[in-house]
């Protein structure tokens, strides 16, 4: 039998089963969408140095990695490197290194950003943890890297420090509020590092830059006052190396002072992510998670590093 339904009751009915749709909804975004902050696409990583070539030993291959598929790099220097030459400084070295650094960005197709602090006089000042700050913000960053608070240098060490002091500020609406505020942490990471006191660099995630290794070199490259001038002097090289552009740049991927080697620790994060491939790896880059930004899970770290293959099949399930 047909019952006809009031106007009152046809609006329950529609009420009640929109209700229901409604619940059905969010139980399926609660159960399919997993429990991971939306990120930015593409994703967006910014990277701190304390002098003009600082991020390009640490993350240069990452960020062409990055810039290759579409994602957005920008390295930034808090000092402007006036100090670090045998024979030029001050100004006309900023100004020198300033033009190498913009020609090593665009070498790889990230953008580079060169503050005005002095070289070798960077302290953790509240103006320049605010620049820091602004920085993050300005980027809206998925990943900041930064050096270990731990380094023989002290404007190395205190870039650390100066990062480190931001990485819970930037979400704090208050505070340098003339920038607004990320919704959400970054995750925070560190360069690799040879230093062991008070602990040395745990290797989280190891990223294999063969493929862009000699694209590195080509931005290491475009820092001639730094890799064929100041650093071969510092150690006594200065001699050593050729005046031939062309041989330079082969010296440059041989030398320590250009390419850190892939350490034996850090083959275990390796395999971790690239199965029996890992074997064949060369050159990577290796970073560690820090304590104060975002943590991320295995998923999250998949989708901010879009480099490993798929999730390698454990033994006995082929
Ligand atoms: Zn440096």
């Amino acid at each position: 039998m047909l019952m006809m339904r009031s106007p009152n009751q046809r609006v329950t009915a529609i009420s009640c089963h929109y209700a229901l749709w409604l619940v059905c909804f969010v139980a399926t975004l609660l159960f399919v969408a997993p429990p991971i902050p939306a990120q930015n696409q593409p994703v967006r990583v910014i990277a701190f140095g304390a002098h003009p070539d600082d991020c390009d030993q640490g993350a240069g291959g990452v960020a062409a990695m990055y810039a290759a598929l579409g994602h957005k790099v920008k390295f930034v220097s808090l000092t402007n490197g006036d100090a670090g030459h045998q024979t030029q400084h001050g100004e006309e070295l900023a100004k020198r290194r300033r033009a190498e650094a913009q020609e090593a960005g665009r070498r790889i197709g990230i953008e580079y950003e060169v503050l005005d602090n002095h070289d070798g006089k960077l302290l953790p000042t509240l103006e320049v943890r605010e620049q820091v700050i602004r920085e993050i913000r300005q980027w809206k960053a998925d990943i900041v890297i930064a050096p270990r608070p731990n380094d023989y240098h002290p404007d190395h060490r205190y870039t650390g420090v100066l990062v480190q002091d931001a990485s819970y500020m930037v979400i704090v609406p208050s505070l340098v509020a003339d920038t607004p505020a990320l919704k959400q942490n970054p995750v925070f990471l560190y360069y690799s590092d040879r230093f062991t006191r008070p602990q040395p660099f745990r290797a989280d995630i190891v990223v294999s830059i063969d493929d862009v290794f000699d694209k590195k070199i080509t931005m290491l490259d475009a820092h001639v006052s730094q890799f064929y001038e100041w650093l071969p002097w510092t150690v006594g090289q200065f001699e050593q190396v050729p005046k031939d552009p062309t041989a330079r740049k082969k010296w440059l991927a041989t030398t320590p002072m250009g390419v850190r080697k892939l350490q034996p620790e850090w083959r275990e994060a390796l395999e971790k992510r690239y199965g029996p491939q890992a074997a064949r790896v060369q050159h990577a880059e290796a970073f560690e998670i820090t304590e104060y930004g975002r943590q991320p899970g295995e998923e999250e770290i998949r989708k901010l590093f879009p480099f490993f293959p798929a999730m390698p099949l454990s033994r006995g399930s082929r």
